[in-house]
C-alpha cells in the first residue's frame, strides 16, 4: 500500500451547481494525492493509521483562477476609474513592458506566486507577457511553488504600443518555441495566449490556431468585454460575423479555449461557443472595476454553456478567489435590480462557489489533469482547511462558518492548503 493518510473535519463541496454539499465529521482517505473515499466510519484496513483531525472548521476544495495575468500583479487598483483601453494604454501596457528585463521577473514573479499560495488558488491558468524568458521564469516560478498552472506567452502584433510589439513571425516562433519548453511538464504547461483580437491580425490568430491543433493546446484569450472594444473588432475584421466567430474563424475556439468576460454576446455566438464546447470565464471583479458590465451569469447557466471564474487581476484587485464568487453573487444581484424587465435569475452562494472549484477544475480534468475540483473518489485530493477562529462560546453550523469565511474571511483562516495530496 503506498503512502495513506487520512483528515478528519467538516467538509463541504459543490458536485454540481445549486447546492452546498456538506458532510459533518467526515473521514478522508487520501492514496497517492487523490481522494478513495469520504466516509464517517473508517474502514478496518486503513484503522490502525493516525488520523488527522482539522477540527471544528471547515475544509472546501481549494480555488482554481481561470484568468489572471501574473505581471498584473503589481498594478492592482491602479487606474480603475479608466475604462479598458485607456487603463490598458496608460497602465497595463507600461507595466508589462517592465518584464522585458529578466531580472526584474525574477524578483516580481514569485511574490506573485506566493500570494496565490496564500489565498489558497493552487492551481490557475495565467498570462504572462510578450517576452520569452520572463515568461518561462513565471513557469519555472509556479512550479517550484508547488502550484499547478497553465501559462502563456501573450502575443500582440498590432494596435500595441512599439516596446510591446512583436513582428508576426517573431510572435508565433517565439510562442512555439515557449510551448515546446513547456510541454509534457508535472506542474506548469502552456496555453496558446493571442491577447485580444484587436491586438493580433488575423494571420497571427490563424498561425496560432493550427499551432494549438498540431501540439494539442488549450487556448485562452479575451471576448466582449466592452461595448466599445466589441465595435473596434467589428471594424478590424468585417469579414467575420461576430466577435466570437473572429476567433472560430482563426481555429482559436475549442473545447479547450477560455474566453474571458463574453459580456455582450448575441443568441448566434453563444450557440456557437456551446456548439465548439468553449468555455466562458466570468470575472465580476474586472468588469466593475472597469465599467465594463455585467455578464448574464444566470442565463449562462441556465443554458448550461461551459463556465468558470476568474479574478482577473490587474483589473480585479484581488487574488482571493472567495471575494470573486462573493463578487459574482453580487453582480448578478445588480443585474436583477438594474434591469428587472429582463428577468435574470438569482445566482446563490453554492452557484458561484461551484464556479470557483468544481466548474474551473473541468477545464483542468479536461486538459488530461486528472478529476479535480470536488471531493469525489478518484479526484486529485485539493483542500483548504478553513477555521474562523471562533470563540467557544459560539455554535456556528459548517455551512455558515463557510458562508462568512466566503464574505468575510480572509487568508489567515486558511489554515492548511491540500494540492494533490500534498500539504504545501
Ligand atoms: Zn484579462
Amino acid at each position: 500500500m503506498s503512502l495513506v493518510t487520512l483528515y478528519k473535519g467538516h467538509f463541504i463541496d459543490t458536485p454540481t451547481p445549486g447546492e452546498f454539499r456538506v458532510r459533518k465529521d467526515a473521514v478522508a482517505i487520501v492514496e497517492a494525492g487523490k481522494l478513495l473515499f469520504l466516509e464517517k466510519a473508517v474502514p478496518e484496513r486503513f484503522s490502525s493509521l493516525p488520523v488527522k483531525d482539522l477540527g471544528e472548521g471547515v475544509v472546501i476544495p481549494s480555488f482554481i483562477d481561470l484568468h489572471v495575468h501574473a505581471p498584473q500583479h503589481m498594478q492592482m487598483g491602479a487606474g480603475l476609474d479608466m475604462g479598458l483601453l485607456d487603463w490598458l494604454e496608460n497602465y497595463t501596457y507600461p507595466g508589462e513592458s517592465s518584464f522585458a528585463d529578466e531580472d526584474y521577473a525574477r524578483k516580481i514573479y514569485p511574490l506573485f506566486a506566493a500570494e496565490l499560495l496564500r489565498q489558497g488558488s493552487l492551481r490557475s491558468v495565467v498570462y504572462g507577457t510578450v517576452h520569452l524568458v520572463s515568461t518561462l521564469i513565471l513557469a519555472q516560478v509556479l512550479e517550484k511553488a508547488g502550484l499547478i498552472a497553465f501559462v502563456g506567452k501573450v502575443n500582440m502584433d498590432r494596435n500595441t504600443p512599439d516596446y510591446l510589439k512583436e513582428t508576426s513571425e517573431a510572435s508565433f516562433k517565439v510562442t512555439e518555441t515557449f510551448c515546446r519548453r513547456l510541454v509534457g511538464r508535472n506542474g506548469v504547461r502552456p496555453i496558446v495566449t493571442p491577447r485580444f483580437a484587436p491586438s493580433c491580425t488575423e494571420k497571427l490568430m490563424e498561425d496560432l490556431g493550427r499551432l494549438s491543433q498540431r501540439l494539442d493546446l488549450p487556448v485562452q484569450s479575451h471576448l466582449s468585454e466592452t461595448l466599445s472594444e466589441a465595435q473596434w473588432v467589428s471594424q478590424l475584421f468585417p469579414e467575420s460575423r461576430s466577435y466570437t466567430h473572429v476567433y472560430n474563424d482563426c481555429g482559436l475556439l475549442g473545447s479547450g479555449s477560455l474566453m474571458a468576460h463574453a459580456i455582450f454576446l448575441s443568441d448566434e455566438e453563444i450557440d456557437l461557443i456551446m456548439e465548439r464546447g468553449a468555455t466562458l470565464v466570468h470575472c465580476p471583479s474586472a468588469n466593475i472595476n472597469l465599467s465594463s458590465g455585467i455578464m448574464p451569469l444566470g442565463r449562462y447557466l441556465d443554458r448550461g454553456v461551459n463556465l468558470g471564474l476568474g479574478s482577473d487581476v490587474g483589473a480585479g484587485h484581488t487574488l482571493a478567489m472567495y471575494r470573486s464568487v462573493v463578487q459574482a453573487v453580487q453582480s448578478a444581484k445588480l443585474l436583477r435590480i438594474l434591469r428587472p424587465e429582463e428577468n435574470h435569475r438569482a445566482v446563490t452562494l453554492s452557484d458561484a462557489f461551484y464556479l470557483a472549484t468544481m466548474g474551473n477544475g473541468k477545464f483542468f480534468t479536461n486538459q488530461g489533469w486528472g478529476p479535480c475540483g470536488a471531493f469525489e473518489p478518484g479526484m486529485s485530493f485539493d483542500a483548504l482547511s478553513i477555521d474562523m477562529g471562533l470563540p467557544e462560546v459560539v455554535e456556528m453550523s459548517p455551512l455558515n462558518q463557510l458562508e462568512r469565511f466566503l464574505y468575510a474571511g480572509d487568508d489567515r483562516h486558511i489554515k492548511i492548503r491540500i494540492l494533490a495530496g500534498r500539504e504545501l
